[in-house]
């Protein structure tokens, strides 16, 4: 059976868990992320009342164990509360003996994920392409980099750099017209 997991992301950029075949789990963490009154937050409702989307906790165990992962890749700082229980419901799904697929373009949850053997894949797979602004920090000084810093290394601590997207902008289609309007 295909299980996915669907991060904040997925669900925010339009991913309808009606229209995947298999089954659909999130956490209720990323109900909060969601803007209220957004098409998303009314999708999460609707698809977890129906039982299509299946919403769950993770066990505290699992929970820790990405908690320990995140800090020793050092992505602790750029995962959020919704995106660990993402990452520790793949780690519970595991154990019952299902081998999910979480749906993310957050490079912090790839990275974690790919850690801890879960497997992962991009919103493209489901369609969704859109064009992104990255941001570029240091984990360790937190010094900013204009997202056009094209060095690997902090140029004040030499650790290397991670790189977040912020802000996400659905493309609709493929037509070159349609940003025009
Ligand atoms: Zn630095």
């Amino acid at each position: 059976m295909i299980a996915y997991i669907l991060d904040t992301s997925a669900l925010v950029m339009g991913v309808n868990p009606s229209i995947i075949k298999g089954d659909v789990y999130s956490v209720p963490e990323v109900e909060l992320e969601l803007p209220s009154d957004s098409m998303a937050a009314l999708r999460f409702a609707t698809s977890r009342d129906s039982s299509i989307l299946l919403v769950q906790s993770p066990r505290q165990t699992s929970n820790d164990m990405v908690r320990k992962a995140s800090l020793k890749l050092g992505e602790r700082l750029s995962l959020s509360k919704a995106d660990l229980q993402i990452l520790a419901l793949g780690l519970d799904l595991r154990l019952k003996g299902m081998n999910p697929t979480i749906v993310s373009d957050d490079y912090a949850i790839q990275n974690v994920a790919e850690h801890l053997g879960i497997n992962y894949t991009f919103l493209a797979t489901f369609g969704i392409t859109y064009e992104f602004n990255w941001s570029i920090y240091c984990p360790a000084c937190f010094r900013r980099y204009v997202h056009s810093y094209t060095r690997r290394l902090c140029e004040v601590c030499g650790t290397e750099l991670k790189r977040k997207v912020m802000k996400k902008y659905r493309k609709i289609g493929s037509s070159k017209n349609h940003r025009n309007s």
